[in-house]
């Protein structure tokens, strides 16, 4: 792709879990992509580059979602950089995810297993001692090289699979991880889903949970490839409309503030998943977006009375967003520092930031913006051993 191609827009205006009228909570003028690097610093063009977006709520079921949906062809051509087995904090989060799956298999053991979305088949390669059989599914791996032998890989998405092929009851786990969110139909999905399986077979799906957004005043979440961002009572009413029923719920905040989902068919009783979080109100939402654009607002005011030199510290794959909410303000690095060889050496494709390691770094000398605010605990700790002499977060809690 390149960095300066169009996609398709399409303007949403109905509630993606129950068909409800949506409410425009705030629009994003000019929000830039999300995952570009290169080799070469970036064009004027591809840092000017950006596609207007909103994020929408539904007063009827409290679901959360873009106002315009961005052409998925476009999205997700071959230099959508992310790959879970390159990121750490994937990583832990898939193995929090496979020690809360097996809680819910019985002896920790099952038949067959499918993943769609599978990415690198990162979790399913866990998952060798677990089940027979293991079939990933995910479009991108028609680009995936290495794939392991032992994983049957089908490079389509998930509405292009008949899962009876696998059984005449379906699968006996059905996992989707971290997808759910990039899907423009989740209503059809699951209806997909209901007409093939079977009344054995367990759902396990992970998703970023509303409910943790607001409580955190993460709006920096809200980028373009996460169309749906699912409230517990916006989830829950999904499930029972489509007559599944729950299984076993938990949280994972500290990544992407994850709700971990566990249902199979049945009928209803999602009451504790609806109850657990208060009801998102319109005055709440807007309350949290104030708090966090406060933060937002006050982190750049910091960084342009901050003396250079100035870098800011993890190559988060967020940044340009980070930085569109910053107004720019963490352009002002001199560069990004990453301990990932895999990243030092390559440049933003769409911010003037270089990504290097720490070698040569005067560390007491300099001073550091957190720019992978989901590791910022991490990072400000390492900051600290390193003896670095001024640490900037954009978020006052760490
Ligand atoms: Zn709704």
């Amino acid at each position: 792709m390149s960095a300066t191609a169009s996609p398709g827009i399409t303007e949403i205006t109905a509630c993606c879990a129950c068909g409800g009228d949506l409410e425009t909570l705030f629009e994003l003028p000019r929000l830039p992509l999300t995952g570009l690097y290169g080799e070469t610093p970036p064009t004027a063009a591809a840092l000017a580059q950006g596609f207007d977006q909103s994020l929408c709520y539904c007063p009827n079921c409290t679901h959360l979602q873009l106002g315009r949906f961005l052409d998925g062809g476009f999205l997700y051509d071959t230099s959508y950089g992310f790959r879970t087995a390159g990121s750490q904090t994937a990583s832990a989060a898939t193995r929090y995810f496979r020690d809360w799956l097996l809680t819910l298999l019985p002896a920790g053991r099952c038949d067959t297993v499918v993943e769609f979305g599978c990415n690198d088949t990162t979790l399913l390669q866990t998952l060798a001692d677990v089940a027979r059989q293991r079939i990933g599914i995910d479009p991108i791996l028609a680009h995936t090289a290495d794939l392991p032998a032992d994983i049957t890989t089908l490079a389509v998405g998930i509405e292009d699979v008949d899962l009876r092929q696998f059984g005449a009851d379906g699968p006996d786990l059905i996992l989707c991880q971290h997808t759910l969110e990039h899907m423009p139909d989740p209503d059809g999905l699951l209806r997909h889903l209901r007409g093939q399986a079977g009344h054995q077979t367990i759902f396990a799906f992970e998703f970023p949970c509303a409910d943790l957004l607001i409580a955190q005043q993460r709006f920096d979440q809200v980028f373009h490839q996460h169309l749906q961002y699912f409230s517990c009572r916006s989830i829950a009413g999904l499930l029972e409309r489509h007559c599944f029923e729950l299984i076993d719920f938990t949280f994972n905040a500290s990544h992407w503030g994850a709700l971990l989902l566990a249902f199979r068919i049945g009928r209803g009783g999602c009451e504790p998943l609806q109850q657990r979080q208060p009801r998102l109100e319109r005055a709440r939402l807007d309350g949290a977006h104030e708090l966090f654009r406060n933060q937002m607002r006050a982190c750049a005011a910091l960084l342009d009375a901050t003396e250079p030199p100035l870098y800011g510290f993890g190559a988060g794959q967020m940044l340009p967003v980070l930085d569109y909410h910053l107004g720019g303000a963490a352009r002002r690095c001199t560069a990004i520092i990453d301990d990932d060889r895999a990243r030092q050496g390559q440049w933003y494709g769409n911010l003037p930031l270089a990504i290097q390691s720490s070698a040569g770094i005067d560390f007491a000398g300099s001073a550091f913006l957190i720019t992978a605010v989901d590791s910022r605990r991490a990072i400000a700790a390492r900051l600290a051993t390193l003896g670095a002499g001024r640490i900037v977060s954009p978020f006052l809690s760490l």
